[in-house]
């Protein structure tokens, strides 16, 4: 049986935003979504978590538990119409098995052969995807977020700041004369001091705050909810450890460029411009000191 063509969901296109929310926001998952179909009973947190989801979200709350399922999109009225669809369809299918069918089955039943929405569906497993997303936004050596995941944190957080006007500050950290320490001790070392360099920045910041490896051996540090001068004095103390601290033997310095968002930078390139500013005067003020953009 396929749908007549105006009562057939419509796929909504995937836009990149909506894959961002997504992967990165939605508390979902498939065990959830399944409890939510009946399929085991769900506890009192379960419950409350669908709920703020719910609450959140929105007419979005249909198309996260068809995402959740399918990894695909549907548009909000056409992911509630099918939501509800693919429940019956289960109900359905288990009374006639006799047994419990679950969601996830029952969906893939429902879209590839009464709706054809779904054309060559392939079982992967949710770890497999988790597995996935993990790699896609961390940096290999250092475990910190990666370059372009850097650009969507701070997005997200110069739209926060342009809706609620909370302040983000970003500090960009440059390690001096890096250059010397692959000259003289290799390049290995070179990535064994950035790996454990990492950790210290990750030790530093505050539970809150998102640090990424931006690149080579620069880094940031996204701070949510924080004005220029607390962000300065978490740069301050932050160069201060590494100053003090031993890589595998080795003493490196950092200078750090700091700046927050405000009336003229709303934007995360902008953001972006005046953190490598600053950090552009902390270098050419001699390296081993913190920048601050006026
Ligand atoms: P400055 O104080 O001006 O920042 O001097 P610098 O030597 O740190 O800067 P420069 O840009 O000249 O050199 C950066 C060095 O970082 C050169 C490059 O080989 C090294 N580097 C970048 N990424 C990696 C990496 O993944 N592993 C290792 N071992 N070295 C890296
Ligand atoms: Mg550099
Ligand atoms: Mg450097």
């Amino acid at each position: 049986m396929n749908l007549p063509a105006d009562t057939k969901p419509q796929l909504h296109p995937s836009s990149e935003d909506e894959l961002d929310e997504l992967l990165f926001y939605t508390p979902l998952s498939l065990d959830l979504v399944s409890a939510l179909a009946g399929d085991r009973p769900l506890s009192e947190s379960e419950n409350a978590t669908l709920e703020s989801v719910q609450k959140t979200r929105g007419e979005k709350y249909y198309s996260d538990l068809l995402y959740t399922i399918t990894h695909r999109f549907f548009s909000p009225p056409a992911a509630r119409e099918m939501w509800n669809n693919v429940l019956r369809h289960k109900y359905e299918m288990s009374s006639i098995l006799k047994r419990n069918i679950r969601i996830a089955v029952a969906s893939l039943d429902y879209l590839s052969n009464l709706t054809a929405e779904l054309q060559s569906p392939t079982l992967t497993d949710e770890a497999f995807i988790a597995d996935l997303v993990r790699l896609s936004v961390h940096d290999g050596l250092t475990g910190l977020f990666n370059h372009s995941c850097c650009f969507q944190k701070l997005d997200v957080e110069l739209q926060r700041f342009i809706r609620y006007n909370t302040t983000v500050s970003l500090m960009m950290i440059d390690i001096d004369n890096f250059k010397n320490i692959n000259d003289t001790f290799g390049h290995q070392t070179g990535d064994d001091v950035l790996g454990e360099f990492g950790r210290i920045v990750r030790e530093e910041a505050r539970e809150s705050d998102i640090c990424c490896r931006y690149g080579g051996e620069e880094f940031t540090v996204i701070m949510p909810l924080t004005d220029a001068a607390s962000a300065a004095v978490l740069a301050e103390r932050l160069r201060a450890r590494i100053a003090q601290s031993v890589f595998d033997g080795k003493t490196i310095t950092v200078s750090i460029g700091v700046a927050a968002s405000g009336e003229n930078v709303r934007t995360s390139q902008e953001l972006v411009r005046r953190a490598d500013a600053a950090l552009y005067e902390a270098k050419n003020g001699g390296r081993n000191r913190i920048g601050i953009d006026k």
